[in-house]
Order: C-alpha cells, then structure tokens, then sequence
C-alpha cells in the first residue's frame, strides 16, 4: 500500500494528475523607515492603490457572479469590505505618518497583525478570514511596487496545484476545466478557497506541507473523501481527468442493487450537476453553505428564491433540505455565537434554530413555500433528544396549516450516539433517517473531523460504528422509513458490502463519486453476513470480513 500524508479534506472526490505549485507570495518589503517628510508621498501612493484594490475586486466580484452566481460572488463583498475599512485605514496611516513606514511596510504590518490576532482567537472561522486580510495584504504591496498581483494562474494543461495558500481572486479567473485538485498547507473547510473549490466540484485538501516535496511535473493522487494525499508511486488507481467521470457521470448505469443512489449539494452548481450525475435524488442539501458570505441572516424571500432555484435544477430529483446547520465545524458568520470553548460540544445544528425560533421558522417557511411546486424533503440536524424533534414537527405542521400546504417529509440526521440509541423513538415521530457518518464517527469515537493527525480512525469503520448503524436500520425498518448514509463513508467503494449487509437503502455522496460507485455497484459485490459483521469485535476483524466478502 502506498504511504499517504494525512491533511484536511475541503472538497471530496478523488483524482489524480500532474502538480503545478505556485510558489508563496514574494513581497519585497523594505522596512527601513521612509526619509523625513515622506510621509505625505507614501500616503498617497498608499490612497492610489486602495482606490486600484477597489476596483480590482469590484472587477472580481462581477466576473464571479458570472461564472459562479451571486452567492459565491458574496465572497468578494468580504474583501471589498476589508479596502473599506475605515479603522484599517486609520491604521495604515499611523503608520506612515507616527512610525515614518513606507506604504508597503505599513500595509504589511497593520494587516498582518490583525490577521494574527484573528488567528490567535481560536475560532475556526475567524481564523480563515484571515487568509483575506493576508490576501489583500499582498494586493495592496504589488500595486504599491507596480506590479501585478498575482490572480492570473495560467493552466495550459490538466494539472493538480500545489500551493502554501490560495486566493479567491485566483481560483475565480482561472481555468477551471483545466483544474484538476488542488492541495494547500493553510486553510481549511471554511476557507474561501475551499468554498470555491467545491463550488467547482473538485477534490481538494488543506494542512498539507508538501511544496518542498514535490516538483512541477510530478505526479501525486488525492483523496479529497479520506483527506488524504498519496505522493509516491505506485499512485492509487484513482481518475485523471474530471472528463472521464464527468463521461462515466453522463451515462446513467442501471445497477442491479437495491441501493438509491443520491447526491450531497451544497451549492447551486453542484445542483446542476445532478441529473447530469443520474442522482434519483439529492439525499443532502447542506442549506447553512448557501449563504457562504452574508452579513446577516438571509430573508425569507432570499432563502425562497435559492431553494426554488436548487430544486428546479435538480427535478425532478426530490431534494431533502437539511435545515440550517450552524455551529461546530460550521460556523456562520452571521450567527453572533461567541467563541466556543468547544464549538463540536457547542451551540450546534438545532440547538441553535431552537434558539432562535425566528430563524426557524423563516427557514421552515420558505422550504415550505418552495414545496408548493417541487418535491422536497426537510431534515433536522445534531439531534439528540426527541424534544427536539418534537418541536420542529410542532413549527412545520403549525406554519403548514397557517400557510395552507401540505407539510413535507420530516426526517432527521443521524449523526449523534444519542439520536442513533434513541432511534426507535425517533422513527414513530419521523418519515427518514439519514446517517450523518461524519459526525457520528467523530462523537462515536472520539476524533475530532477536522485533524489530521486523526484521520485515519475517522475513516476506518469501527465495530461500534457498524452496531449503531444497525440499531437505526433496525429501528426504522418496522416504521417502513427509509435510511440513507450520507457522510464521506458513503462515497468509498470498500465499504459497499457493508451497508449492503447491514440494510442501507441508499447513499449520498458528492455528486461526482457517483458514477464509480454505481458501476462498483454493477460488479457482483460478496456481501459479509450481518450477524458476522455486528459480531465482529475490532476495527482489523471487521476489515478482514470485507476483504473476505
Ligand atoms: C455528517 O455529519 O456525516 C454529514 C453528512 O453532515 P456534515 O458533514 O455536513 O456535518
Ligand atoms: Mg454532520
């Protein structure tokens, strides 16, 4: 087997290809204090090149809400935001004209260090936005030096690229058919560039330090599902062109297996790639990533409006709209929720829209307007008491009367040790259940999604995580509700036997694992007995099962 280096899955998907790395920013500072009286020169060249800034990411803005609609777009707002910071500014200028910096210097210190104090606050979030004050800490030294900032990368072939840290400038301008995947050291799920890049639909991973590894040229493989990266050979046999899965994608295999298959979205153009990809339907939408960049709490016509368009483009696949997860390893910008000293154990998923029943309501409002003219499903996430199911059936069925609509399908994640024991008294309250694995690998065992050095416990199926997955299965079977297994775990071949065996009825993934599950699904899969596998009693028993089967 080859040795893989662990790192931070941004974007699922597997691929492998050709590295392009792009070398970090190169800033030529001079930090020797400008002559006496330059103050007022170094204060207008730094005036210039906030004004070219300015227009530069209004130019941004625009060519991203082209190609990648508003939502996405929403992400230059932030750094637009950033230019016309007054305190920033202020800032800057005691730089220049008390501690006699030149602009460059005084750009490069002020935003650095508010960049650091970002990271010092501990909260993941946060901590991402600091890649745009460093973003824009570049731009304003490359104007400032007459030079061009650094958003054009040119592709001229298929490649993977490798980089220290990405901008959203460079990956809205740049060749996406052309982008294969991409590996950085900084960043993390919340990056904007992890944003884009699942906008893309392309594998990506973060927390890797391997520029010095690798050269330009080489061949490496990623596994954006595991948050692995495989640099030597022989490489994994993973695709090496997102054409051929987006061929494979194009023609619907029929499998013989019971199985749906169904897709993970969490943007509108992930949406358009469902009834390419044959999904009979989207098992997760993840509704808190529609709205990556807003200040504030998106209206209920806002939310109409992008729920609507998602479920058009989608028909007549039904779409199963997980309400609002914030929290965790979600964070929402707008959501004024304070630092955490544990955001996973924290004010997470339905705590929060129990919280603010504002909040839930408009969400439960506008989901059930959109259900007036498409086939939608709602689904409660992080539940772990009945009360909480309890009470958002009471809002959907109170706002369904007052709005004269017929109330969709409610169903729930199942995503905590909590709501998996509790499954037989969930299911006389709800219509599905959705396996949320990612969760409920990291509160089953202890290991938290988002570290590396964790990694592989997250994505090695335990026996406990086998023996709740039964239990829901077998809670839900009785009631006739389905379950579906929507996490990672759901996208990874090895593991078809297995929820074959324990009774899965169907899978969602990201949209473009589709495909090679499907024909995996068409191979004739040994399927390990299910008292066998509930009695397994380790992590390498259960694997030998699989590899049996
Ligand atoms: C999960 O927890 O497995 C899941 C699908 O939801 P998310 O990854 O969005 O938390
Ligand atoms: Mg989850």
């Amino acid at each position: 087997m080859t040795a893989s280096i662990k790192g931070i899955s941004v974007s699922s998907g597997k691929i492998k290809g050709p590295v392009l790395t792009l070398p970090g920013q190169d800033l030529r500072l001079d930090f020797t204090p400008a002559k006496a009286g330059q103050h007022h020169s170094e204060w207008h060249r730094f005036e210039e090149a906030l004004a070219l800034a300015e227009t530069q990411l209004e130019k941004l803005h625009q060519q991203a809400q082209e190609k990648l609609g508003d939502d996405i777009a929403a992400l230059f707002v932030g750094l637009h935001l950033l230019v016309t910071d007054p305190e920033l500014i202020d800032e800057v200028k005691t730089q220049i004209f008390k501690k006699r910096a030149r602009a460059e210097a005084a750009v490069y210190h002020v935003l650095n260090e508010q960049a650091r104090t970002l990271v010092n606050i501990g909260d993941d979030y946060l901590a991402e936005r600091a890649a745009d004050l460093r973003e824009l800490a570049g731009r304003l030294v490359h104007l400032l030096q007459g030079r061009v900032p650094p958003d054009h990368i040119l592709l001229e072939h298929p490649v993977i690229l490798l980089a220290d840290e990405l901008y959203p400038a460079q990956l809205t301008l740049l060749d996406n058919d052309k982008l294969l995947g991409i590996v950085t050291r900084k960043g993390g799920r919340h990056a904007h560039a992890a944003i884009l890049a699942r906008a893309y639909g392309i594998p990506a991973l973060a927390g890797c330090n391997v520029l010095d590894k690798v050269s330009d040229g080489d061949w490496v493989a990623i596994d954006g599902d595991q948050g692995l990266l495989y640099l030597d050979d022989p490489l994994p046999d993973f695709p090496t062109a997102h054409v051929e899965s987006q061929d494979g994608c194009a023609e619907v295999i029929p499998t013989a297996s019971p199985i749906r298959l169904a897709a993970n979205i969490s943007t509108l153009v992930e949406a358009r790639q469902v009834s390419r990809c044959g999904a009979r339907e989207v098992g997760l939408c993840r509704t808190e990533l529609l709205f990556p960049s807003r200040q504030q709490a998106p209206s209920l016509e806002r939310q109409i409006q992008i729920y609507s368009h998602i479920a058009r483009e989608c028909a007549p696949a039904p779409v199963t709209f997980r309400l609002l997860d914030a929290g965790g390893d979600k964070p929402l910008p707008w959501l004024n929720k304070g630092s955490e000293p544990n955001p996973a154990l924290g004010w997470h998923g339905i705590r929060v829209l129990l919280d603010q029943p504002e909040l839930l309501d408009t969400q439960l409002k506008a989901l059930l307007e959109v259900s007036r003219q498409y086939c939608i499903r709602i689904m409660v996430p992080m539940v772990t008491e009945l009360e909480e199911v309890l009470a958002v059936k009471a809002r959907l069925h109170a706002l369904a009367a007052e709005l004269e609509v017929a109330a969709p399908e409610l169903g729930t994640m199942v995503e905590t040790p909590s709501a998996a024991m509790l499954a037989d008294v969930l299911a006389e309250e709800l219509d599905f259940f959705s396996i949320g694995s990612n969760d409920l690998a990291q509160y089953t065992l202890a290991v938290d999604r988002d570290n590396p050095r964790v990694a592989d416990r997250l994505n090695a199926v335990s026996p406990a995580l086998v023996r709740l997955m039964a239990l829901v299965v077998d809670a839900a079977r009785p009631k006739g509700l389905a379950v579906t297994l929507c996490g990672e775990l759901a996208a990874n071949p090895d593991y078809l036997p297995l929820w074959l065996s324990l009774g899965i009825d169907g899978l969602s993934m990201q949209a473009g694992a589709l495909a090679h599950i499907r024909q995996r699904l068409m191979d004739p899969l040994l399927v390990p007995e299910r008292q066998a596998l509930l009695a397994a009693r380790s992590v390498s028993e259960l694997s030998t099962l699989l590899q049996k089967a």
